[in-house]
């Protein structure tokens, strides 16, 4: 088209004057073609799981006249960690007392009922035993209890022995049990694709298909920052906001921010109980989580549908999106291997890795680790199930990175558009559960750093 203008203006031969209003005019229509082309907003959420869908919905709530979109490299919204995972409500027992994880969780499953109540997606709020087998657990529970307190955990309670623990759950033995009656299950899946809905009915866009692999300045002072796909689409904006889960350090990087804290993928493999056996789980049945570890250990979960999940467990995954052992992406896998934070860390716990994976390649070792607390299950009772990935944020030292985590490049390069991208690095379970607080916070992050936020609603 553009080409077809040039060549229209070099064929008219007029007066000197005419000629000049004649590609003043063609120059206008290619301003006006090229601005139509790449299509402009105020604010781009990329990343459509449940963070990245739940913080746009906010924003575009709070200031209806924002133009805005999300841009998800997948056909459809929650296709990674957001739809593959336990589809647990927590209720915030575990996390460290004053952290975001502790404050979002708590606040994040209020909003969800609400919000679940409001949309009408079904839920169930079956509750939680977190059980101690032994006496080193029953002290562990003692300090999980704890913090519960401190996290304000509403009508937490603590149980004793097995009579206590079976008018709960009738299969489950056990010392001693914490009961969260406010723990429920859902399907995140719905919750993510219905916050889009909601993003779409105020005015919003989504983009599917779209992979981002590149920020750059747009040399354009309303839209500075030029988003680029991997396919050659673009798109101008003037603020961005990226919820890229197990690819959150890569989109980082692309806008000047360090790498680190760098993404390692570990997979959660689930078993499956058998129908017939399904009946005998009545809530969640969790494991006193050891504290040297950041995953809760492999549980019992009911599902929406009302079969019975069994896991995670945590193996390496040799892809950033690898469901399977045989998933591999050698370059992705190397990266990850070659990483000092991953070889300390693999240093660190090297027993502790190999375990897991020779209990993922034996799943009847799995069965034997739920035993304890429902010994009547055996590996007759399982079949093997599905599998998600955990986008887990390590240091450079080798610490897995606990709380949430959000970014931004504090550098003034020129050219830089960094300072008007903003990242969420780090978003682990319970990040599904604590979804509404977390855009809420996110909103209030984007206000107050980009004041042009604020002042347009
Ligand atoms: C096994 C497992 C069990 C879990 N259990 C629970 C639970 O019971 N309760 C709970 O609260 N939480 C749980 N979690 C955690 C929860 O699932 C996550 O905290 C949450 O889904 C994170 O959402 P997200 O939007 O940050 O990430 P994601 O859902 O992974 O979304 C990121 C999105 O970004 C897109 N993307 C990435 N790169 C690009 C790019 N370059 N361009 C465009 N798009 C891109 C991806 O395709 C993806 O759709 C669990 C997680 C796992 C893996």
């Amino acid at each position: 088209m553009t080409h077809f203008f040039r060549f229209l203006g070099g064929l008219v031969i007029v007066n000197n004057k005419s000629k000049n209003v004649l590609c003043e005019g063609v120059k206008q229509l290619e301003r006006s073609y090229s601005t139509t082309t790449i299509r402009e907003y105020d604010v781009v959420v990329v990343g459509g799981g449940i963070v990245g869908a739940a913080s746009a919905r906010e924003l575009k709530i709070r200031h209806p006249k924002l133009k805005m979109a999300i841009l998800e490299k997948e056909s459809e919204l929650a296709k990674h960690q957001s739809g593959h995972n336990s589809g647990v409500i927590h209720a915030g027992i575990y996390y460290k007392p004053g952290s975001l994880k502790a404050k979002l969780c708590v606040e994040g499953l209020q909003l969800m009922y609400k919000y679940c109540d409001q949309k009408k997606i079904p839920y169930k709020k079956v509750g939680k035993l977190i059980v101690a087998t032994n006496e080193v657990e029953v002290k562990r529970l003692a300090d999980l209890h704890d913090r519960a307190i401190q996290n304000k955990v509403p009508d937490i309670k603590l149980l004793n022995g097995v009579e206590e623990i079976q008018k709960i759950e009738p299969y489950c033995v056990g010392l001693q049990a914490l009961w969260s009656p406010h723990t429920g299950i859902i399907d995140y899946t719905l919750v993510t694709k219905q916050y889009g809905i909601d993003f779409k009915e105020q005015g919003g866009e989504i983009h599917l298909n779209f992979e981002v692999n590149g920020f750059e300045n747009s040399k354009d002072n309303n839209y500075p920052v030029l988003i680029k796909s991997k396919d050659g689409q673009q798109v101008k904006s003037k603020y961005v906001l990226t919820c890229g889960g197990l690819h959150s350090d890569k989109l980082a990087e692309l806008s000047g921010c360090p790498r680190n804290p760098r993404i390692v993928p570990f997979r959660g493999e689930y078993l499956l109980l058998k129908p017939e056996k399904a009946a005998m789980i009545k809530g969640n049945i969790y494991p006193v989580p050891d504290p040297r570890f950041p995953f809760l250990g492999v549980h019992f979960t009911p599902r929406m549908d009302g079969s019975v999940w069994l896991g995670p467990n945590a193996v390496l995954a040799f892809k950033r999106e690898g469901y399977t052992w045989t998933d591999i992406n050698l370059s992705e896998l190397m990266d990850a291997l070659f990483y000092p934070g991953f070889l300390k860390l693999a240093f660190k716990f090297v027993f502790a890795g190999a375990e897991e994976a020779v209990k993922s390649l034996f799943p009847s070792l799995q069965v034997k680790q739920l035993q304890r607390f429902v010994p009547s299950i055996t590996s007759d009772d399982v079949i093997s199930g599905p599998a998600g990935v955990r986008a887990q944020a390590l240091d450079a030292e080798g610490n897995l990175i606990e709380d949430f985590v959000f970014d931004m490049y504090k550098g003034t390069g020129e050219d830089s558009v960094g300072g008007r991208v903003l990242h969420c690095r780090n978003a682990p379970s319970p990040g599904a559960t604590s979804s509404l607080a977390i855009a809420k916070m996110m909103a209030d992050k984007l206000e107050s750093e980009f004041k042009f936020i604020k002042e347009s609603s």
